[in-house]
């Protein structure tokens, strides 16, 4: 079977091991969107050939157009491009692994489309998952997770019925401050934040994954992929990253998923579901690994994890409000303007003044809050950088 497939994102982390497995599975790949990297872009394009590559801005448009001038593949621009790209796209299958808000708009194209979406951008769910899974379902649009813990997630839940879950449990690496308490974290710059124990990503979610935040979003994301409330969903410290995640039955039974920590693997099985296929990715070998550990996170020293759990049962636009704060502070501690513990600090006071966004629902609403936080956030980081 030769599948054809779109990557959106196609020069990030997740992009470019999906890539790997497309390479690996000899699927066609027709249509890529990227960011600013435009040489790059280019390889790619003289690798796969495909039929239009979107970019980011039209600056970058252009470079990209001379470079590839000798090929055959169209070049889309800006956010215009990307959704005409997936609307001329004869991929049956998308990854959408853009990271950010900037994911939001293409994985509602992709659905409205009614095409496979492999969703690696978790933040389509944070920002407006009642819209993203009611329009999918409407439309009758597959999202199949691509991010490890939500593959296990929706792996283990082939042993059971939805009205039989007790619980999910969400395995955690903690990131590389596990065990670190908030006066040992004061003055930590982006180089030790950006040291991921186990997984190999983008700088945004090793961020995210260091404040505990990226945890807090994939409880978000579980909760609506699965339709299952925030407070059904436990996280689990488990730094060895080899099971991804479990769902508990009401008999007690614990069904999980183990695998290398290889984000190929989710990759693979989202486009080859239903079916398995041969592996991409190494084999698990439990007699190096060992032993496995588990034990519970560490709210105090990582509020945001909580404050994560708090913005889906608040509901409406929180989850929006949340990830644009994010995004704004995690720019400002890798550009140095903000230190590790101010990006805790800094979103959970937007989060206070931001709560009347529980009563937004609307994709205007979201976006227009979205842009309103973001401004908001980058004052208190100028007034308290002033400090
Ligand atoms: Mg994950």
């Amino acid at each position: 079977m030769s599948l054809c497939v779109g990557v959106l994102g196609a020069t990030g982390s997740v992009g470019q091991q999906a890539l790997d497995v497309c390479r690996e599975r000899g699927y066609r790949v027709d249509f890529i969107s990227i960011g600013k990297n435009v040489r790059l872009g280019e390889n790619i394009v003289r690798e796969f050939s495909p039929r239009a590559v979107a970019v980011a801005d039209d600056a970058a448009a252009k470079e990209l157009k001379l470079l590839i001038k000798d090929t055959e593949t169209e070049v889309l621009s800006g956010d215009s491009g990307i959704t005409r790209g997936i609307e001329e796209s004869s991929a049956e299958s998308f990854v959408n692994s853009i990271t950010g808000m900037a994911g939001l708009r293409p994985t509602l194209a992709i659905i409205e489309r009614g095409k496979r979406l492999c969703l690696a951008n978790k933040e389509s769910l944070v920002i407006a998952g009642d819209i993203v899974m009611s329009e999918a379902r409407h439309r009758g649009t597959e999202i199949i997770p691509v991010d490890s813990e939500h593959s296990a997630i929706f792996q283990s839940l082939k042993s059971g019925r939805a009205s039989e879950i007790k619980r999910i449990l969400l395995t955690a690496s903690g990131g590389p401050f596990f065990g670190k308490t908030r006066s040992e974290l004061s003055g930590i710059s982006a180089a030790d934040t950006l040291k991921h124990p186990t997984w190999k990503m983008g700088k945004r979610i090793s961020v995210d994954s260091a404040t505990l935040i990226n945890k807090g979003f994939e409880i978000i994301e579980a909760a609506h992929l699965f339709g299952v409330g925030a407070s059904k969903i436990e996280v689990v410290v488990h730094r060895e990253s080899i099971l991804h995640s479990a769902v508990e039955y009401v008999d007690n039974t614990v069904i999980a998923e183990m695998s290398v920590p290889d984000m190929r693997s989710c990759i693979q099985y989202a486009l080859d579901y239903p079916e398995r296929r041969t592996a991409c990715v190494p084999e698990l070998d439990l007699f190096s690994v060992g032993s496995l550990s588990f034990s519970r996170p560490d709210t105090e020293t990582f509020p945001l994890l909580s404050l994560a759990k708090r913005a889906m049962e608040d509901g409406g636009a929180m989850g929006a409000v949340l990830n644009a704060a994010d995004e704004v502070a995690v720019g400002a501690h890798l550009s140095g303007a903000l230190d590790f513990l101010g990006i805790s600090d800094t979103v959970c006071e937007v989060y206070e003044r931001m709560r009347d966004a529980r009563e937004l629902h609307t994709l205007e609403e979201i976006l227009s809050i979205d842009r309103e936080c973001r401004t908001l956030t980058e004052s208190l980081i100028r007034k308290r950088s002033k400090k």
